[in-house]
């Protein structure tokens, strides 16, 4: 992480940034900033002298997918600045798809710039094929005029290695924009991503670490012993690699498992928890109920890190640091002790205070290992025989849900599908695709076993059960946490945007449709199930089992789902979550349920909570689809919110 040692500084200088438009209704602003590329990040500074610079904001190139030139004008009155500008954008996938315009001022540098930043970025695994070579305007893409956001991009990519845009590009204008190339995006084996000048990959291995253990048990598999490094065969298929160990065992691992060796960074430390917020953070350290007791997060403000520490005294809580930088790019959690890395900080913290509540002792151990996808690499199909049936979780609409094990190691839960209430084929075709979605915030399917009936349904175990009797049951330490309530409307937030961007309806959003995990993850589960049942009495909108409740007005009107149509359903989500599990509408029939959504009338803000989140859920409601925002939206919007009303 000690990423401002000079001998890492690929590339500084000044270029103006024009703002990305994060939010919706900001206006557009050219700033001057410095920037530098490391290895690892493109960072912007503001345009203060280097005594007092600070940092404004930065990107990780591993998520870095397009790095081309741009071919949109910008006047001077627009920029405000003095001079010419040659624009350039990198795009990159973060929590979301952005794209940074940046404006080098001489036409060399520009060129300097694209090489440096793709040189930095030849083995980022996701590439894009196309590009839009001119800004998001807030209603349309300037230079195709497509009024979708997501729209695939209306340019043809450049090659990436560095020789194919100096030797055909001296020309600047051609960056980028005449140059076509076939982007390979990380499809080749033991080549992830490289490109050079013909197509043909570039011969460089790629080296991963393992993040868990795994236990290989379908042949064809290999286990992974955790911090142990791997050479990556084979990486055409998302979900499974083909793999070598260091004593030349090959086989397929989850590449959720692993992280590439040179893209590590804190992942490889037990203290590191990723996206973990502030809330799922204190009640893990607050059930480990240890002095000392540490993790380091990332930071709602993105870019930055805190430390969460649980101290008893003077009684036990978790305080919460921010890890600072001071101008020299030093890492510090109080202004005496700074160190070159983060890793550095903790270590010395380890021994002194320093200033802290306690000194750094442990972090939690054991947490549990994410869902792989499917069972083992191109499983869909699993054998009866090799599930253990355990004891009875609950009963749907399709019949009992029972806990499991999978050839006798690993927890799944089994729905025991009634026969007659579901097309069957449909489903076990579709299941084929299910087990390929996999987010952090959707109940993983692990497979089918359809040879016999009733058909089975495997996927993850969420050990909570459903969300909506998890609410109810935690009524009283739940609703003096809003922190904890909004946390989980983000993650389900998160999981559907996931699927929406997939462009996957899941038409019964709801909480009894989530489940709680361990470390109070929630999931969204039954997505596009719906689909598939039979019952009249739940697939028509009159039927006495259709989630009307949940139903926006062109779902009761004409049946038509949308992923809008979900979003009326989340907001109805997180009603329910706000008054910890009430019915919504309380004793209300359907029919007179209708009858309110029709005329416009809609649910009441829960007792408790805040205004900005109700302001959410009415933003849900809006009458028309259309009005309604994404749920892409929806989560910028809800962790605009968390940042607003609840301290990081
Ligand atoms: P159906 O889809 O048939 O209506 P549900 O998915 O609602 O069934 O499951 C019924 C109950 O079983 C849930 O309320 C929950 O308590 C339990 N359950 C379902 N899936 C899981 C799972 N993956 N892990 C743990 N419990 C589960």
């Amino acid at each position: 992480m000690s990423i401002f040692n000079t001998s890492l500084v690929l590339k500084q200088g000044y270029m103006v940034k024009r703002s990305q438009n994060k939010k919706l209704y900001t206006l557009v602003n050219f700033k001057k900033r410095w920037f530098v590329l490391t290895r690892k990040y493109l960072i912007y500074y503001d345009d203060e002298n280097e005594s007092k610079r600070r940092e404004k904001g930065r990107v990780e190139l591993e998520r870095v997918h397009t790095i081309e030139a741009a071919n949109t004008f910008f006047t001077t009155e627009e920029v405000g600045i003095e001079g010419e500008y040659f624009p350039f954008l990198v795009g990159y996938h973060a929590d979301d798809d952005y794209t940074l315009f940046l404006l080098a001022l001489q036409p060399l540098d520009r060129i300097e710039w694209i090489v440096a930043i793709r040189e930095a970025c030849a083995n980022n695994i996701i590439l894009r094929y196309y590009f839009h070579p001119a800004p998001w305007n807030g209603r349309k893409w300037n230079c195709c005029k497509s009024s979708t956001k997501l729209a695939e991009g209306c340019r043809e990519c450049g090659n990436w290695l560095p020789n194919s845009v100096t030797d055909d590009n001296s020309n600047k204008e051609e960056l980028g924009s005449t140059q076509s190339g076939t982007i390979m995006p990380g499809g080749t084996p033991g080549t992830p991503s490289a490109r050079q000048k013909d197509n043909k990959p570039v011969q460089r291995s790629k080296v991963v670490v393992a993040l868990y253990n795994y236990k290989a048990i379908e042949s064809g598999d290999l286990s992974l012993e955790k911090n142990q490094e791997y050479e990556v065969l084979e990486d055409s298929q998302e979900h499974w690699w083909k793999v070598k160990d260091s004593k030349g065992n090959v086989g397929f691992i989850p590449s959720n498992y692993v992280k590439e060796k040179e893209l590590l960074g804190l992942q490889q430390y037990e203290w590191y928890v990723n996206d973990m917020s502030r809330q799922r953070s204190e009640s893990l350290l607050k059930q480990e109920d240890k002095e000392g007791c540490f993790v380091v997060r990332n930071s709602s403000t993105k870019g930055l890190y805190t430390l969460s520490l649980y101290t008893k005294v003077p009684h036990p809580h978790v305080k919460h640091y921010h890890i600072k930088q001071n101008s020299r790019g030093e890492f510090f959690l109080s202004e005496k002790h700074c160190c070159v890395s983060i890793p550095e900080l903790i270590n010395y913290h380890k021994h002194n205070s320093g200033g802290l509540a306690s000194r750094l002792k442990t972090s939690p151990c054991d947490r549990p290992a994410p869902a792989t996808a499917g069972l083992s690499h191109d499983k869909w199909e699993i054998d009866h025989s090799e599930l253990m049936l355990l004891e009875e979780l609950g009963s749907g609409q399709f019949g009992v849900v029972r806990r499991g094990k999978w050839r006798g190691s690993i927890d799944v839960a089994v729905k025991m599908m009634k026969e007659g209430t579901m097309s069957e084929d449909d489903f076990i075709e579709e299941a084929k695709v299910m087990t390929k979605l996999q987010h952090t915030n959707l109940v993983q399917l692990y497979g089918v076993c359809s040879k016999n009936r009733p058909i089975f349904i495997v996927t993850e175990y969420m050990r909570h059960g459903s969300l909506l009797n998890h609410l109810r049951r935690h009524e009283q330490s739940l609703s003096s946490n809003q922190g904890l309530l909004l946390d989980m409307c983000i993650q389900i937030c998160k999981g559907m945007a996931y699927l929406e961007r997939l462009n996957y309806i899941h038409r019964d959003l709801a909480a009894r449709n989530c489940l709680v995990g361990t470390e109070n993850v929630v999931k969204v589960a039954d997505f596009g199930l719906a689909r598939y049942v039979l019952d009249d009495q739940y697939t028509s909108s009159g039927g006495s089992k259709f989630p009307i409740k949940w139903a926006p007005p062109e779902v009761l009107n004409y049946t038509r789902f949308s992923s809008k149509s979900d979003v009326w359903a989340y907001g109805v989500l997180m009603w329910e979550v706000f008054t910890c599990g009430k019915m919504p509408y309380g004793r209300l029939k359907n029919s007179e349920v209708v009858d309110r959504v029709q005329k416009g009338l809609i649910l009441e803000k829960p007792k408790g909570c805040y205004k900005e989140v109700y302001d959410v859920m009415r933003k849900c409601w809006a009458h028309l689809p259309e009005n309604r925002p994404s749920f892409r939206i929806l989560k910028d919007t809800l962790l605009n919110v968390s940042q607003g009303i609840l301290v990081d």
